[in-house]
């Protein structure tokens, strides 16, 4: 085994075990909680190393990057690649032809335009809706930072429910960054809120699962109720431009 995939492992290996305390702290079942490694900006070689350390789920922001790597590490086919960032309208057909899963659906003309290309593509793509809970302006996400208007957002989310090739898992968030993990809790919180507040709407869709927490606050996350966390630099280290 390379430096590279017994570093990476180590890091990922202790990740997993702090997803586990957590998870117990929180009087949760730690198989309930899904680590992404996130590689967006890595090179390929670092994206093989994070498989053969025992990556089962992929995290990239960039469609065209995120490709490159699914055709280039296609032998590793039981690995999953999840689209974790901003999809352009003109990216969607490769997001939905090649994308396991998008933590990352923020508008209805997006979410046509994926079901358009997987229809073509006779896909089914999982998608989770991307909320806004913290009211930034540059953030993407449907906004949801003040509770008292959350009904507003059920129009989009009914039309984002009957589209056919589209299936909703769930809802993902990423919050304001701030001074320590601690920051964040109160927006994973109010994510767990609409959660519930979509589950009870709509009893027939899917809202199980929380993609929320990065290297910073994975942990809080969790004991928040996250399913997904999301940790690149924590596990395979500063990010490169590839
Ligand atoms: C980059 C990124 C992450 C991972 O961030 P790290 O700080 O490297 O853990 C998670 N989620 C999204 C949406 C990202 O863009």
């Amino acid at each position: 085994m390379s430096d590279l995939v017994n570093s990476i492992r180590e890091r990922y290996e202790s990740t997993l075990d702090k997803i586990s305390s957590s998870a117990k702290k929180a009087g949760r079942n730690p198989d309930s909680v899904k680590l992404v490694v996130v590689t967006k900006s890595q090179p390929i070689e670092t994206v093989r190393a994070a498989i053969e350390a025992g990556a089962k789920i992929l995290g990239e922001n960039y469609a065209e990057e995120g490709v490159t790597k699914i055709q280039s590490l296609r032998d590793f086919s039981a690995v999953e690649w999840h689209m974790i960032g901003h999809v352009q309208s003109r990216k969607a057909q490769l997001v939905a032809e090649h994308f396991n899963f998008n933590h990352s659906l923020d508008s209805v003309k997006l979410a046509k335009r994926l079901d358009r290309f997987c229809g073509e593509a006779k896909r089914t793509l999982p998608v989770l809706l991307e909320f806004n809970v913290g009211g930034e302006e540059s953030k993407s996400g449907w906004q949801a930072f003040d509770e008292s208007r959350w009904s507003e957002l059920l129009t989009d989310v009914n039309e984002v429910m009957t589209l056919p090739n589209l299936q909703i898992r769930g809802l993902m968030t990423m919050p304001p960054i701030g001074d320590d993990a601690e920051f964040s809790r109160p927006f994973f919180q109010k994510l767990k809120r609409l959660q519930e507040f979509l589950a009870k709407q709509y009893p027939q869709v899917d809202f199980s699962e929380l993609s929320m927490g990065t290297s910073l606050d994975y942990e809080v996350a969790v004991e928040e109720g996250a399913t997904f966390v999301r940790v690149g630099t924590a596990i395979v280290g500063e990010r490169r431009y590839v």
